[in-house]
Order: structure tokens, then sequence, then C-alpha cells
């Protein structure tokens, strides 16, 4: 399978590892797959491509639904209650990694974006589209795409409108001035085409922002397995291939947050490819005892190259 970036040849590199035998979605879309690296820009993505209907049942389950091991230990109505909530809560602190997205935006725009619209993809809390209200009021309109109803009393607070579930969905017509997709990328098998569509809904002069996982090196040394449901895995040199491919130019591609500098607690090489419940949660804990962000992420920002 070539590169659906830069087209060079790939060599399958590792089988998919750590899928919890709870989901049987997961079970069914990454079982006997396995990920390729690209010779040239060194991309590592799924071999072969899970399905994205499937996927896309997967999500709307994951993301509406507690986690199966809450559900487990306190009830489905007390994890529903739990999980509302959790989003409320989120949804009503101050959106500080929005507001850190929002002034390296700034910094290539070149331009108030009073008057403009915005567009946060995949947005869960929407911390972007909270931080440009918080900033501008409603001088910007703020549309997001996200799949999951819950967050729907966090955007009527905010002012946002959900305009479409996902980005699939968006009417072409749409312009905006900004399109915001932090850890969106890497879930969507044909990644090109939909940044590809991004470009159509930009006006000229408008920038992309996206963050996705930093997979270089040491990511495929110290994790050992790569992590469903993601399918793509970006490096800076890969990252860059995608937006150039999708017809953007790259003003800044920057790494964010902290290194990785240990295993942060994720499957040993000699684990089996599906793992129990309980040995899934005990890795979890581990993870979240060296924090939400154990590792580093891209940070890109790109505008669309007029021809
Ligand atoms: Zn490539």
């Amino acid at each position: 399978m070539p590169c659906p970036f830069c087209a060079s040849p790939a060599e399958r590199i590792l089988a998919y590892r750590g899928i919890p035998e709870a989901e049987p979605l997961l079970v069914e879309g990454f079982r006997a797959r396995g990920v390729a690296r690209c010779t040239g820009c060194e991309h590592v993505f799924a071999d072969p491509m899970p399905d994205a209907a499937l996927l896309d049942r997967y999500y709307a389950h994951a993301f509406r639904a507690p986690p199966p091991s809450l559900r487990a230990r306190i009830g489905s109505s007390r994890a529903g209650a739990c999980l509302r909530r959790l989003r409320t809560r989120l949804g009503a602190q101050p959106a500080s990694d929005g507001t850190a997205q929002l002034e390296a935006i700034d910094g290539v725009l070149g331009r108030s974006l009073s008057g403009a619209r915005t567009l946060e993809v995949g947005a869960g809390p929407a911390s972007f589209s909270r931080a440009v209200r918080e900033r501008h009021g409603a001088q910007v309109i703020c549309d997001v795409a996200e799949p999951s109803d819950e967050w729907r009393t966090v955007y009527e607070r905010h002012g946002l409108r959900r305009i479409a579930a996902t980005l699939e969905g968006i009417d072409e017509r749409e312009r905006y001035l900004v399109i915001h997709a932090a850890h969106v990328v890497e879930h969507l098998p044909d990644a090109l085409s939909a940044l590809v569509k991004i470009g159509r809904l930009l006006l000229d002069g408008g920038v992309l922002f996206v963050e996705v996982p930093d997979c270089d090196a040491p990511y495929f040394r110290i994790h050992h397995h790569p992590d469903p449901p993601h399918v793509h895995f970006f490096g800076r040199r890969s990252l860059a291939a995608l937006a150039k491919a999708a017809g953007f130019g790259v003003r800044s591609l920057e790494r964010a947050g902290p290194p990785l500098a240990a295993d942060p607690g994720f499957l040993e090489a000699d684990t089996k490819e599906l793992v129990g419940d309980r040995e899934l949660a005990r890795l979890l804990e581990r993870r979240r005892a060296k924090g939400p962000h154990a590792g580093a992420t891209l940070r890109l920002i790109a505008t669309k190259e007029t021809a």
C-alpha cells in the first residue's frame, strides 16, 4: 500500500496491539491489522485502513456512552450522570488550551478575527471556540462540528452554533477565516480528502490549525504498539506532506507539550494483541498517573495556496 500523502512505497512495521476486548467494534476494526511506514515522508498509517463506516459506529457509541469499566462499577444510569457532570464542568472551565492556540493563529493571520467566522471540527468541549468568544464576544460567529449531542449545554452557554455532526456534513458553501481541528485528523481514514474539503471551506487568506499526537521517534520505540482507534501516526515530515498534498502552505509546525521521555504506561512489547479489561484498566491508571498529556503534540498552522 503506497503512502496516502506522498505516494512513496510503505513497509509494514507493527501489528495493532492493546485492542480492548470490551469494545467489539474496535476488535472488529483493528484485529489482524498493522501499521506501515512510508519510505519517503515516514508517515505511519493503518494497513489495511479500517472501514470508515465501522469507525463511525464506534465513535457514535464511544463518545456518547460512558466507558464500559465505569458502567460495570457503578451502573449505567449513574455512569451516564457522572459523564454529563464531567462535561458540564469541562465546559465551565477557562479555555486555556484554546487561548494558547488562538494566540498562535493570531500570529499568522495578520488581521483581527472581529467580524469573521470560525469553525472547530471535532469540537468536544470547544476550548478554541470558547477562547475566541471570550476575547471577541459576539463579534465572531463560532461554528462547531461535533458528533455527540452531549456538549449541547456547553455550546448554548457560550453562544456556539453546532452546524453538523462531522466535517463531511458541512455545506460546501460555508466560508471561514479560521478552521481548527485538534486531535481529529489522526482518526480519519481519508485524511487527505478531509483537508481538501477544509481548503474549500477556507476564505482566501484563511488559516488552518491542526493538532495531532507527535509520533516522531521515540514514539514507536517506547509505546510498542499503535493506539486504536488512531489510524494515522504523524511526524513533522508527514504532517507537512499531508498539508502540501491538500494544497496548503505550512506557516508553522511546532512541537507542543512535554516531550516523551519514558514509557508513559503503554503495553509492553510482548503483550498479546487483545488484553483483558483488568489489564487495560491497570495500564490506563499508570498512564493517568503520568498526567493527561504524557506525550507531545504537533501543531501545524497553514494557509491555502492560491493558484
Ligand atoms: Zn509518504
